[in-house]
């Protein structure tokens, strides 16, 4: 495994555990390089889950996919790197329980908003206004009052706080494929 400081591809395994999912194995890694540690997490390589896409195309799930999407819209906030770990721990896990094939891309974009919600108001709204592409205004504007509600916050300091992630721009297909790789 390449170290992520150094770059070396020279480490040793210190600890391994499965996760509470029990479908991933954490394990904590030094590099003999420069002697820091990091995690890797590894899950089974054949995921039978599929995401159904808005055109219907069926593509395979992939978690990274939707970590990348969860961490732009966390960009630059208060959100550890734990929590996001749990976000998207909670949106596989509803996921896997409630489809075991397939599982359409909205289903994980609520999902994905249901529990940024819980952490970030912020992030939350930032997801949103991406994923729901302004399409249901009536929705947006209420998840915008209640954003603002909270804060007691004026127009001004919200569009202040939204493109505080200097124009990063969460994806709006989290758990989508948009390109082959
Ligand atoms: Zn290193």
């Amino acid at each position: 495994m390449r170290c992520p400081f150094c770059r070396v591809d020279n480490d040793r395994v210190v600890d391994s555990r499965s996760g509470e999912d029990g479908v991933t194995i954490r394990r904590r890694r030094e590099c003999l390089a420069c002697k820091r540690r990091f995690t890797t997490y590894e899950r089974v390589e054949e995921t039978p889950l599929r995401v159904i896409k808005k055109d219907k195309r069926r593509v395979p799930y992939e978690p990274e996919k939707l970590r990348r999407g969860i961490e732009k819209a966390c960009w630059n906030l208060n959100v550890s790197v734990e929590q996001i770990d749990n976000i998207v721990s909670a949106v596989e896990t509803d996921a896997f329980e409630k489809h075991d094939r397939e599982v359409p891309s909205s289903y994980l974009g609520e999902l994905v908003m249901r529990e940024l919600r819980k952490v970030n108001q912020v992030a939350y709204v930032r997801f949103a206004s991406v994923y729901k592409e302004f399409k249901d205004v009536s929705e947006f504007m209420e998840v915008l009052e209640e954003f603002m509600k909270g804060r007691g916050g004026s127009a001004a300091a919200l569009r202040r706080e939204l493109t505080a992630g200097g124009g990063a721009r969460p994806d709006p297909d989290a758990g989508e494929s948009r390109r082959p790789r």
